[in-house]
């Protein structure tokens, strides 16, 4: 298979053993390595589907992979399997102006999708902090979510269309570009979010905005977390649809971040309370500007915030955002961390905030439980650490975690997806009945198990 590989693609595009490169071996998940048999770098959808059908004759499970940035294991191979990496399949095709629609392919980076939108005058919306390296593929793979999931939703929400290379090699182009279009099933959708494991996408139409002129942000800190819903519920009244962020940080991360990274420029002073990150899209910076001032004043006479500062420059502005964006240095702060990605109906945050740092102190005295996230989504991340410790009770602390993601009947996954980290936990969010139809789907889509196999579904029941 490898040589008839070799024949079609070319030698330089199909390495085995030591050519393969060890960022090939795993993800941002940090996961062990594990060494694909092969690593294939198909340039055209053409090629991808050429390994595709090659794999399904020989019954060769293959593991798609885009910048290896996701977070929990997804694009790391399973023992055995074959590395289909998108990286050469790259480029922004098109960028219509007149229908605000961008098409690309899979292997572009989030950051050049952006770029190309820039310079026609027009927005992509979706911004995660692994931009520079993540592409489109594994953004639609992952249904990547980011920090303006508020305004403009998740990277579901983005795409028009798609064309996907299913486990026989047949290219599905569904490139449709537009908006309404109610002709049965909405095929997208199934290789949206599902990591691989139903067909790997080569093409992707997305959609665009218009661009704002301008971005507005203050750095809040409210008194409690019935105040931080307060002072949102009001925003998304009185500023309409132009708030684009809503972040929320509790005092266990920012007081520890703040102080342990001294690049970070402090805007307000520690104290009692949560911080908030409020940010909103300006057409007109001067009135937009006034009327924004304007409402964090009111918000200040009302008490749904105690102090406020707004970003009087972009520069400014970056600096609030560091502190959001602080989690690129916990190894360096922390050290092995545990991190979690959940969500919950928003008015359950608090309560479940409060009980995820009080449960993990008391059964781990001195536990670093850091928390914030895009509260505005419902969606919170949580860092765990237990500081002097080299092994890390992982397990333990996952099953407390996911336990009370359960008990409010959240979600173990807000964005990152489930790979391979939360396999063992799906059941906490979706029912045996759920499961059971995800697995129906994938036994009717790729019959043979070839496409990112060990990932999302755990082996199903005995007798299911
Ligand atoms: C610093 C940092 C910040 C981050 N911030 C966010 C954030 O705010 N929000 C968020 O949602 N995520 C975030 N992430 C996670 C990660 O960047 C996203 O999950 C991203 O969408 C993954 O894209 P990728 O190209 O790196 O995919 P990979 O990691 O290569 O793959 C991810 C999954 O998609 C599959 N896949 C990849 N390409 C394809 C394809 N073409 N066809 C089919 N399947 C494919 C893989 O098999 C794997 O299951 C962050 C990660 C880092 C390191």
């Amino acid at each position: 298979m490898i040589d008839e590989l070799r024949a079609v693609l070319g030698d330089a595009a199909v390495l085995t053993g030591a050519e393969i490169p060890r960022k090939n071996c795993s993800d941002w998940s940090k996961l062990p390595d594990i060494e694909p048999l092969a690593l294939v770098r198909p340039a055209t959808t053409e090629e991808v589907a050429h390994v595709l059908r090659l794999c399904n004759r020989y019954g060769q499970a293959v593991t798609p992979q885009g910048g290896l940035t996701g977070l929990v294991g997804g694009a790391r191979p399973s023992p055995s399997t074959l590395a289909l990496s998108l990286e050469r399949l790259t480029g922004v095709e098109q960028v219509d102006a007149r229908t605000a629609t961008l098409t690309a392919r899979a292997g572009t980076t989030l950051e050049t999708v952006q770029r190309a939108a820039d310079d026609a005058g027009l927005l992509f919306a979706l911004d995660i902090g692994s931009r520079g390296s993540c592409t489109l593929g594994g953004n639609l793979a992952t249904n990547a979510g980011g920090n303006r999931v508020l305004r403009y939703g998740m990277a579901r929400d983005l795409t028009l269309g798609l064309e996907v290379v299913l486990a026989d090699g047949t290219i599905l182009s569904s490139m449709n570009t537009m908006v309404k279009n109610n002709t049965g099933l909405d095929l997208k959708q199934l290789f949206i979010g599902t990591e691989g494991t139903l067909g790997v996408i080569t093409r992707a139409v997305v959609r665009l905005h218009s661009k704002p002129a301008g971005m507005l942000n203050a750095f809040c800190r409210c008194a409690d977390f019935s105040a931080v819903l307060a002072l949102l519920a009001s925003a998304q009244t009185q500023l309409a649809d132009t708030v684009s962020s809503f972040e929320v940080m509790w005092p266990s991360f920012y007081d520890l971040v703040i102080t342990r990274l001294p690049q970070l420029r402090r805007p307000l002073a520690s104290g009692p309370g949560l911080y908030c990150l409020l940010e909103a899209t300006a057409a007109d910076l001067a009135a937009d500007g006034a009327r924004f001032e304007a409402f964090l004043s009111q918000s200040l006479e009302r008490g749904m915030l105690t102090d406020a500062v707004i970003a009087q420059s972009q520069r400014e502005a970056g600096e609030f955002w560091a502190i959001r964006g602080a989690g690129s240095e916990y190894p360096r702060i922390l050290g092995e961390i545990n991190s979690f990605d959940i969500s919950f109906r928003r008015d359950d945050i608090g309560r479940v905030v409060n009980r995820l740092e009080s449960e993990l102190a008391a059964r781990w005295p001195g536990i670093h439980a850091l928390t914030y996230g895009h509260v505005g989504d419902g969606n919170i991340h949580l860092i765990v650490n237990l500081p002097g410790v080299t092994t890390q009770p992982k397990e333990e602390i996952s099953d407390l975690v996911y336990g009370v993601v359960r008990e409010f009947q959240g979600s173990i996954s807000g964005e990152h997806g489930i790979g391979t980290r939360k396999l063992n936990y799906l059941s906490n969010s979706r029912s045996a009945e759920e499961l059971a139809f995800m697995r129906r789907v994938k036994r009717a889509v790729d019959p043979g198990n070839l496409l990112n196999p060990g990932k999302v579904l755990p082996a199903p029941e005995t007798g299911e």
